[in-house]
């Protein structure tokens, strides 16, 4: 490349550096709950696998023992579905998860950014009117950006105001789409589902997309998602999700109805222009989907932890808004909220500090990311070093 491209690559960087922006991928390795980085061992609070499964070992070992004297699905499709990339790994999953959800279809994609660019921009156009929360992630962003509909924001979990911009956009437009995550990666939060729900039967334009990422695997009595927990999973019209979460693997998933999958199959770009999950990928996805149900303790134990660590930053004056395993622990100020999750890290804690942009101005916070391998005792540890820090020592 010409010097005077690399020039501007490298201004662009500084310009990162400058603004405190600058991301750089960690050198870690793995070992189960724990990672280590330059030399030392620490708990890894800043994973997303909420229930253990893909630090479990046994899992993995009893996945390999179902091939002994046979071979492992294929690695690749080498095609989309569409073309010769059509398996029968992906056609069972897609039944499965019909079943469990008690629902007419489910379709497959590579990957929950796949899902979301993909199927917003498939459902919507012009015409439509999407209206999401303030806080959804950047895929949807990315969605609903690619589709060229009309775009509103409601403010976060607020809704009075999604009930203000209804009432007055609600006549302009065919198709309203409504979307919001059902729990919030930042604050831990959830959205009143139930709530969205009854508002279709207000505007009847309405047609609710819900991100689960963060929710499947581990909420609901058969670990369906937070759409699960409350009662309604029938009356969302696109359930989304994620295997690359709570669910150790990788894809993402739509549930919805039969004719909406067929339309999607034939509108959605990133599902017909990519190269479709392995084979063995899926195939680890079902195993995993199959126990789903049977995962209650790790559940059970996740919630009592999640609660344990709730208290204890209530109990530090913070108001708690949490609900789930995902827990900020607020500070505000950018410099003193990254030293503390240094002295965080050198306690043997690998938690990160997040700052604006990723969240609103004085909102500096760290964020704890629990899961069901954690014990109480290693919580308590971490709870102890948090009240020292609140007391200066
Ligand atoms: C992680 C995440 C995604 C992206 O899912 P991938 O499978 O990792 O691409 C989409 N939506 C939300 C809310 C997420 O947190």
């Amino acid at each position: 490349m010409s010097k005077l491209h690399l020039q501007s690559f490298e201004k662009a960087l500084h310009t990162l550096t400058d603004m405190g922006q600058y991301r750089s991928i960690p050198v870690i390795q793995h070992q189960g709950k724990w990672i280590e980085k330059e030399g030392k061992r620490m708990l890894n609070l800043s994973s997303n696998d909420y229930l253990g499964l893909a630090s479990n070992q046994a899992l993995r070992e009893a996945f390999g023992e179902q091939y002994k004297g046979r071979s492992f699905p294929a690695f690749s499709t080498s095609s989309s579905r569409l073309l010769t990339g059509a398996f029968t790994e992906h056609k069972q999953l897609e039944t499965v998860m019909a079943t469990i959800f008690q629902r007419e279809a489910c379709l497959l994609f590579n990957s929950g950014y796949h899902a979301n660019i993909g199927i917003l921009s498939a459902i919507a156009d012009r015409q439509t009117l999407i209206i999401a929360d303030k806080l959804v992630h950047a895929s949807l962003i990315d969605g609903i950006r690619l589709s060229g509909a009309k775009f509103l924001r409601y403010r976060h979990n607020d809704y009075t105001h999604l009930m203000q911009l209804l009432t007055t956009y609600y006549a302009q437009y065919e198709r309203i789409i409504i979307v919001t995550e059902s729990v919030f990666s930042m604050d831990g939060d959830i959205a009143d589902l139930p709530q969205l729900v009854a508002l279709k039967r207000e505007f009847p334009t309405i047609l609710l997309y819900v991100d689960e990422a963060h929710a499947i695997g581990v909420y609901g009595e058969n670990g369906l998602g937070m759409a699960d927990q409350q009662a309604c999973i029938a009356d969302i019209d696109f359930l989304v999700g994620t295997f690359g979460k709570a669910l150790a693997s990788m894809g993402a998933y739509v549930i919805c109805d039969e004719v909406v999958k067929q339309y999607l199959i034939n509108t959605v770009r990133s599902f017909i222009f990519s190269t479709a999950l392995p084979p063995i990928c899926v195939a680890w996805t079902l195993f995993l989907i199959e126990q789903l149900s049977s995962f209650t303790q790790q559940r059970q134990h996740l919630y009592q932890l999640s609660k344990q660590l709730q208290s204890a930053i209530r109990l530090l004056g913070q108001d708690v808004l949490s609900q789930t395993c995902i827990v900020p622990y607020m500070i505000g100020d950018n410099l003193t909220t990254v030293k503390r999750a240094e002295r965080l890290q050198q306690q043997g804690f690998y938690c990160l500090p997040i700052r604006p942009p990723t969240v609103p101005k004085e909102t500096a916070r760290i964020r704890f990311s629990l899961t069901a391998d954690m014990t109480e005792q290693e919580l308590n540890t971490l709870i102890s070093c948090l009240n020292h820090q609140e007391v200066g020592i």
